[in-house]
């Protein structure tokens, strides 16, 4: 088993100068933390998701780590949402669902499951310049990435670019059954993916709160330290090129 509890004690310890925490409800009796780091709430906002699913701890790593990091420039620029794990139950027993066995990656318009009460809590209709939602591939020989986006400069080569620095890029010319480039998952049609997979946080979110959402896979076959220096890494170029791009 996971210990839950260690990633409690890491958020409580967080800078109170820069980082503000809520319990955004309960899933199976962990709480679903919320965290902030804004220094002015008229910025644009960007939301990070970790711990989707249960058995990627990497995101759950990275979200934590990011928070402590101490970039007071990013702070003039963004505020930061983040979620460190959405899934705390299937952390703790490492697992992809949750205790009622449900992929809530997929499960968006399940209203009564209380993690989607609390990403729905979290985000309350808001804009984000983009979201990044943290995830792993049991699969993968190497890190690959999504990026939906609508009329927006497409930056997912430059992450790609970045991530590639420090972890292994998938190169395959398809990856989950879906044509690549790169490491980059082509264009996707989000209408027939949701017909195939249902209306999941992805798709939702990138609908009504997002021109741009990017999801992020590392290899779970990998030590845990590459993959969360991934994860950093793809969210850092990311900001990078939001303020070099002026995007
Ligand atoms: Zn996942």
């Amino acid at each position: 088993m996971r210990d839950y509890n260690c990633v409690i004690r890491r958020i409580h310890a967080l800078n109170p100068l820069h980082a503000k925490f809520e319990i955004l409800g309960s899933a199976a009796g962990w709480p679903i933390y919320g965290i902030t780091l804004s220094k002015n709430d008229m910025l644009p906002k960007i939301l990070i998701l970790g711990g989707v699913h249960g058995d990627e701890p990497a995101g759950v790593e990275a979200c934590l780590a990011f928070c402590d990091l101490n970039h007071q420039n990013w702070f003039n620029s963004f505020q930061f949402y983040i979620i460190p794990c959405l899934n705390p139950h299937g952390y703790v027993h490492d697992t992809r669902n949750n205790d009622q066995d449900i992929d809530i990656n997929w499960a968006f318009p399940s209203k009564n499951l209380p993690e989607i009460q609390a990403l729905r809590k979290f985000v309350n209709d808001q804009e984000y310049k983009v979201i990044i939602s943290l995830h792993e591939d049991w699969e993968s020989y190497g890190y690959y990435m999504y990026e939906y986006r609508k009329d927006v400069t497409a930056i997912g080569q430059n992450i790609l670019k970045r991530v590639a620095e420090v972890c292994p890029i998938n190169l395959d010319g398809e990856i989950d059954g879906v044509s690549a480039t790169d490491g980059l998952v082509d264009e996707l049609d989000l209408e027939e993916r949701a017909k195939m997979r249902g209306l999941g946080i992805p798709i939702a979110l990138f609908q009504d709160n997002t021109d741009r959402l990017v999801t992020t896979e590392t290899p779970t076959s990998l030590s845990l330290d590459c993959r969360v220096e991934a994860q950093i890494t793809a969210i850092q170029a990311m900001i990078e090129n939001y303020i070099s791009l002026k995007l």
